[in-house]
């Protein structure tokens, strides 16, 4: 018996060290690892550099808490900022908590300054905002919310990337926000348009809406720039972010533009552990790794991946993402059922909604590393469709 409480169904998978882009499990096998943590390992596992960083601080400091100035957390909002859009950043330990900050935000601005009159927040059909009380109410899944009725009411769900919708529901004058990710992550790799992104950045401009990207999983090199949003000619108003930001370490981000980020003032907000020593020295190592000749890399790397995946895929699934954001939707085959044929050829990749398998290797994949990457998923296609 276990007495880890039954929350999680796990793959019957246990491993004991990671290398790069592999992970081996206690018989030794070794295991492509195209799922990251979902996302979260970036850099490879046991990345040398950061491994030295996170030694370093251990014998250094490791908390003081946020009663005292901590120069790393400045530095880091300052890396953020300047590869961002300029704005200011709360730090707290996970993409839920990211949100929760920025769905505060934007209930103490409607509150502050338009009294209360304006309160709704629209999200997205099928996205995914996290797993505590405000950010299961903001996903637009009804399996989140499932057994946790009533949901926090003042969330709107309007279909993706559909402008009328949402122009329907911000029209009565009281929505404060718009929250959406720029490309769906667990909702199985859906991309916002270009010409609705603008059409609901001039429509935020127009009516002094806050809008929120959650880039939690889209950000930090993912897609091949440091934020998703970077790929559009849009600025959001605050952007979340955790999951690659500290490799493995926990940390998550909000960043807003000054503007907005005034409202929340001393004694409205605050995390024990956000922004510590640890979690700061990690990140900035972190942002400082995923530099512009990585981003390139990830860029090319992920095209590659792409148009391999096109071809061994060629009617059989639809290849979507950007960068080495990358899945396939499958026809005919459950997406578990090709995982689980994916594990025994020493593979490993993570399923999403739509029937989607996500292929995410770590940012720093070689050519040769995709290249056995898609000989194993050829196997498994032979073996599934053949
Ligand atoms: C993973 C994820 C979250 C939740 O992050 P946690 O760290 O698990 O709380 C929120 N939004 C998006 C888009 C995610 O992918």
């Amino acid at each position: 018996m276990s007495f880890v409480m039954n929350t999680y169904s796990r793959f019957d998978l246990e491993f004991v060290k990671g290398d790069g882009s592999y992970l081996f499990d206690k018989d030794g096998n070794r295991y492509l690892d195209f799922a990251s943590g979902i996302a979260v390992t970036n850099l490879g596992h046991a990345n040398k550099e950061i491994a030295e960083v996170i030694c370093n601080q251990a014998k250094t400091l490791l908390h003081t808490s946020n009663l005292y100035k901590i120069s790393s957390q400045e530095e880091l909002a300052e890396k953020l900022s300047k590869r961002g859009f300029g704005g200011k950043v709360f730090f707290c330990n996970s993409g839920a908590e990211a949100n929760e900050a920025a769905i505060k935000l934007a209930k103490i601005y409607g509150n502050k300054k338009y009294d209360g009159v304006r309160y709704k927040i629209v999200t997205m059909e099928g996205s995914f905002h996290g797993r505590t009380y405000a950010t299961l109410s903001a996903t637009g899944q009804e399996k989140v919310k499932k057994g946790f009725e009533p949901p926090m009411d003042f969330f709107v769900h309007v279909p993706y990337n559909d402008y009328d919708s949402l122009y329907n529901v911000v029209k009565d004058g009281d929505v404060i926000a718009i929250m959406l990710e720029v490309i769906q992550g667990e909702g199985g790799l859906k991309k916002a348009d270009i010409a609705y992104l603008k059409n609901v950045r001039e429509l935020c401009n127009r009516l002094d809406i806050l809008l929120i990207f959650d880039e939690v999983q889209t950000g930090i090199g993912r897609t091949g720039k440091l934020f998703a949003y970077q790929h559009y000619d849009v600025i959001p108003d605050v952007i979340t972010l955790a999951k690659g930001l500290g490799n493995g370490v926990p940390i998550g981000a909000m960043m807003a533009k000054e503007q907005f980020a005034e409202y929340l003032s001393p004694g409205t907000h605050a995390s024990t552990f956000g922004g510590n020593y640890l979690a700061c020295a990690v990140a900035n190592k972190v942002l400082d790794l995923i530099d512009d000749e990585l981003l390139q890399s990830v860029q090319e790397k992920g095209l590659y991946l792409k148009s391999k995946l096109k071809e061994i895929f060629s009617g059989k699934g639809e290849v979507r993402g950007e960068g080495l954001m990358l899945g396939v939707a499958l026809n005919d085959v459950n997406n578990m059922d090709f995982i689980n044929e994916l594990h025994k050829e020493f593979m490993l990749a993570v399923p999403a909604g739509d029937n989607v398998v996500r292929l995410y290797p770590p940012l720093t994949v070689t050519k040769e590393e995709i290249d056995e990457g898609i000989t194993k998923l050829e196997k498994v296609i032979n073996k599934l469709w053949g």
